[in-house]
Order: structure tokens, then C-alpha cells, then sequence
């Protein structure tokens, strides 16, 4: 039954649906993450990707329609243009991190290594974190606490479901291309993933509490909850025996995927939201100050912003070796 403080977990969750609906998609993610690493022309990110011409050019299109790309023209005849992004997109930048981040934390290995990225003040290969903008401690997903103050919910809300089919991208080009992607989009490139988590994050333990929240039809809660405890990102509980009832609880490495839910509502909030102030009021327990989450670098400790980090390419993995000929 819907009570008060369901009520209040849904509306939290509601501030994040936004940015959802426009960054979760694996195409765009696709996308940007081969802009970020300078790829820039659409032959290119056509190799880059793997993905279908027509597929490509209809998601960069949505990225211009969404704001967070432009293009450019480079050459006059005949005229070709390649693709920037704009101080919206750039701003992703930190959300981009914090992916990096928890893949780093939890995949990563010799056979797919996770980019290697270097802080050109430092000099240092480094891995982002998420601090708090007053204390300067690392902000884990136990100690963030959300009010609203005087401020009104912004705007209508999304229509979701609407464009949540999952892209087609070849998995073997992922494969080669960017191995390290493939479970980042498992999760990040599917905007009901990222809706079932938050919600999670929120406090949404219950499967009927999810569906209330999410206005999420049964059997696709039903996927994306199997999907994520296959992750490792939720865990089973038994709440109930006779009917048999489960509930859904964060992991540890679910977790640590908190600093990049906390980037994408300071995106939202900046980019998405009516006003700069109407956005939820986040509360570091620690502290007990109200902050803003900063991307910093965990060799120097100082804020990371674009244009300091070289971003690596996707490490070549070994080739194999053709068995030698007797
Ligand atoms: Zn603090
Ligand atoms: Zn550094």
C-alpha cells in the first residue's frame, strides 16, 4: 500500500529520471565515450563503435536535439562537419569518471583492462573519487542524506518507457573496440536499470513498491531485477514465508555505483531543472553540510576537470597467437 514515506522515496527518485531518460541510453553513452577519447568524425565513430550508419546517425542527431553535441564544420568542399560537445556535454565529464571508476573497482583485469587515464597537473595515472565539496571526504551512498526545502518538483515529469528499447550494438565490436564498455552499458545503457537502481538507492526495497514508483510493467521489473542480482548490484532478501516475498537490497558493489548517481543529479540539477535551486538539497552526515559531489583525483586529491585528464585509448589486449604449425 502506498503510504507517506513511499510517497517521499518516489518523489527522490523522480529527480533523477530526467537525466536518465536522456543519458541511459547505450548509444549515446557509445557516443560520448568515443567524443570524450577524440574521435570525432562520423567515419570514425562509425569504426569506433561498431555501430550501424543508420543507427549512428539517427542517436547523434538526438544528441544534438538534447544539446549536448554540436557540429562543426572542417572542411569546405565538399563540406564535412565533425562533432563537439557542447558545455552540456562536456559537463558529463565527471558521471564519465565515476563509470571509469567502479569499473576499475570491480572488473578489472588483465583480459579486459579499464582505461588508464592520467592527471596532466600530477602526472600520475589515476582513479577518479567522489568527495565532498565542504569536508573534502570521500561521500559513500551510506552517508548522503536528501531533503526539498521550500522547492516545488520542476516540470512534468519524463514520459518514460517510451524510447527504453535497448540498442543493437554488435557485441564483438564492443569486444574489440572497447572491452571494458560491455558491463558499464549492461547497466548504464539501459534506462530501467538505472531507474530500478536509483530507486533502490532511495530506499524502494519491495517488488510492488518499485512498481509504484517506476509505473514499471511487471515483467520487465521482474528482468531488470533478475539482471541486477545477476550483477552482483542487488541481493534477495526474505521478508516473508507464506506467500513467499522477497526484497531487494544495494550490495557493496552496487554501492559504489552511488558517486555516479550523485553526478548525475548535480548534472540534472545544472542542466535539466527549472532552476539551480530546485533540485534535492544533498546533506553529507558526516559533515553535515549541505555539498555539491567533486570528481578529484585520488594521487593528488584536487579537483579533475576535462582538459587536465588524458584520457587512455582502450588497451590493446594481446593477440592471439595462432598455434605454430607442426
Ligand atoms: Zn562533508
Ligand atoms: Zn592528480
Amino acid at each position: 500500500m502506498r503510504n507517506i514515506e513511499t510517497a517521499k522515496k518516489e518523489q527522490e527518485a523522480e529527480y533523477i529520471w530526467r537525466a536518465i531518460d536522456v543519458v541511459c541510453d547505450r548509444s549515446v553513452n557509445l557516443i560520448m565515450h568515443s567524443i570524450f577519447v577524440g574521435q570525432r568524425r562520423f567515419a570514425d565513430l562509425l569504426k569506433y563503435t561498431g555501430m550501424a550508419r543508420s543507427l549512428l546517425a539517427s542517436r547523434i542527431k538526438r544528441m544534438e536535439e538534447f544539446g549536448l553535441i554540436f557540429r562543426r564544420p572542417y572542411q569546405d568542399k565538399p563540406v564535412r562537419y565533425d562533432y563537439r560537445l557542447t558545455d552540456m556535454g562536456r559537463d558529463l565529464f565527471d558521471v564519465s569518471m565515476m563509470i571509469v571508476r567502479w569499473e576499475k573497482l570491480w572488473h578489472d583485469s588483465a583480459r579486459n583492462p579499464v582505461l588508464r587515464s592520467s592527471h596532466k597537473p600530477c602526472g600520475k595515472i589515476f582513479t577518479a573519487e567522489c568527495r565532498c565539496s565542504r569536508c573534502g571526504e570521500i561521500v559513500t551512498g551510506q552517508d548522503v542524506t536528501f531533503s526539498y526545502g521550500t522547492s516545488k518538483r520542476r516540470g512534468a515529469p519524463v514520459q518514460r518507457g517510451s524510447d527504453f528499447r535497448r540498442s543493437k550494438i554488435k557485441s564483438s565490436s564492443l569486444e574489440t573496440m572497447m572491452p571494458m564498455l560491455e558491463r558499464s552499458m549492461e547497466i548504464w545503457g539501459d534506462a530501467w536499470s538505472v531507474n530500478v537502481i536509483s530507486a533502490a538507492f532511495c530506499g524502494i526495497d519491495r517488488f510492488s513498491d518499485f512498481e509504484d514508483a517506476l509505473e514499471i510493467a511487471p515483467n520487465i521489473l521482474t528482468d531488470r531485477l533478475n539482471r541486477l542480482v545477476g550483477l552482483g548490484i542487488l541481493e534477495r532478501r526474505k521478508y516473508q514465508e507464506r506467500p513467499d516475498r522477497k526484497s531487494y537490497h544495494i550490495t557493496k558493489k552496487g554501492y559504489d555505483l552511488y558517486p555516479v548517481l550523485l553526478m548525475l543529479m548535480k548534472w540534472e540539477a545544472k542542466w535539466l531543472s527549472a532552476s539551480p535551486k530546485s533540485g534535492p538539497i544533498m546533506t553529507h552526515s558526516v559533515c553535515g553540510h549541505r555539498f555539491t559531489p567533486i570528481a578529484t583525483c585520488d594521487q593528488c586529491h584536487e579537483p579533475i576537470v576535462g582538459r587536465d585528464v588524458k584520457l587512455g585509448t582502450p588497451a590493446k589486449r594481446a593477440r592471439k597467437t595462432r598455434a605454430s604449425r607442426p
